[in-house]
């Protein structure tokens, strides 16, 4: 066998985490990056610069030698790109007819309920009057989302009123995405669960993680959940393979939960490399970058035991420090193990993590803080 090549569309940091991977496994990683400068740029052994939307760009990236396969580090590619592929006959995984359950709220809502699969009560919206009956039969504030186009708690808001949401209503009638509301959660805790399935069958899952958000964004996550009850694990676990082979998903999945005093029930489903998963680098002898090439490429899938009692990934988000580069001296934990994403800081931006391993949650899970605060600004509280 001649060393797989595999393609990327999008050049942030999922994809340039999967470079150290593909290397260790003579993959050859050609990423379509939306600027020289992006992320993935550097690292990727090849880089086409052009954005999806672009078919001449998405040419250059299945233009001769052919790739073996192409994935995605994002949700946001259009139909035409899958178009693109079968023509070229490079197979695209995870396929559109899983994906679209990634890129659509109410589209995976819907399945998720076909399947019986704990959704929280949620109504499609499509105006003012449909809003204010949720709001009504909840008896309180709901969840507003966009169907399409979210992340990172952009397109999420809390809503008490109908008329608070006149702007996405409006945006909504003049073509903008279609609106879904939620019962707001009363969650304990947000926990995700991740697994990897090869397109012969084969599925694998991670240890359940539980993830700390603030603003919509991920802060921290701990592996293991801590105190999890053993069968609330393996309910994830069954659920996040049921989602999988039901959709028919290949590549690492990653699914987003809400744990209540009542049982789970699932938040969102990413189809690609997750923040809840970066800290399989260090802490699972198979990480979800070196998976994600194996599942999409239908290699033997990796062990994903966890090498610690506990790891803990901390984000740095974009603060005061400039150049994250000028942080490392300044890191003097050795068991502390930096990620810098080679991106412009602004403020709240995802620029980089730190991963701990270690025995017991509270010491591991404030190292990984302290370490991501010195990186974000030096530290200050
Ligand atoms: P995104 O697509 O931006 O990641 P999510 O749907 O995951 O958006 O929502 C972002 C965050 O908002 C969640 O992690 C959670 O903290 C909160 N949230 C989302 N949906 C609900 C809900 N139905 N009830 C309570 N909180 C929610």
């Amino acid at each position: 066998m001649t060393a797989p090549i595999v393609a990327v569309v999008g050049g942030g940091q999922l994809a340039r985490m999967m470079a150290p991977a593909a290397t260790a496994l003579g993959i050859t990683l050609r990423v379509l990056v939306e600027s020289d400068s992006a992320s993935a740029a550097g690292p990727a052994h090849e880089s086409v610069v052009g954005l999806p939307t672009d078919p001449e760009a998405i040419d250059r990236l299945l233009a001769a030698p052919r790739p073996d396969v192409v994935t995605w580090e994002h949700e946001h590619i259009p139909a035409e790109v899958f178009d693109a592929c079968a023509a070229a006959g490079v197979p695209a995984r995870p396929g559109l007819a899983a994906l679209r359950f990634a890129q659509d709220k109410i589209a995976m809502r819907t399945r998720m309920a076909e399947l019986g699969l704990p959704n929280p009560a949620w109504s499609e919206i499509t105006d003012e009057a449909s809003l204010a009956s949720f709001i009504a039969e909840q008896g309180g504030p709901v969840v507003l989302k966009t169907a399409r186009g979210g992340y990172d708690g952009k397109g999420v808001r809390i809503v008490a009123e109908a008329a608070e949401a006149r702007d996405w209503i409006e945006a909504m009638v003049n073509g903008g995405p279609r609106l879904l509301a939620e019962a707001k959660v009363p969650f304990t805790r947000e926990l995700a669960v991740q697994v990897a399935r090869r397109p012969s069958g084969d599925a694998v899952t991670w240890p359940v993680v539980e993830s700390v958000q603030r603003d919509g964004v991920c802060s921290e996550v701990t592996a293991p959940a801590p105190d999890l009850a053993p069968e609330r694990g393996d309910l994830a676990r069954d659920v996040a393979v049921r989602i999988a082979t039901e959709l028919g998903v290949t590549g690492v999945l990653a699914v987003e939960l809400f744990e209540t005093e009542d049982g789970l029930l699932i938040n969102e489903l990413a189809m690609r490399p997750h923040n809840s998963g970066h800290w399989t680098i260090e802490g699972s002898v198979t990480s979800q970058f070196e998976q994600h090439l194996r599942a999409v490429l239908d290699l033997p899938l990796g062990d994903t035991s966890a090498v610690a009692p506990v790891t803990v990934m901390a984000n740095v988000l974009g603060g005061a420090r400039g150049d994250l580069g000028s942080a490392l001296p300044d890191v003097d934990d050795a068991g502390a193990k930096v990620h810098l994403y080679g991106k412009g800081v602004r403020p709240g931006r995802k620029v980089g993590h730190v991963t701990v391993c270690g025995d017991e949650v509270a010491p591991t899970y404030a190292r990984a803080v302290a370490a991501a605060a010195i990186v974000r600004d030096g530290g200050a509280a």
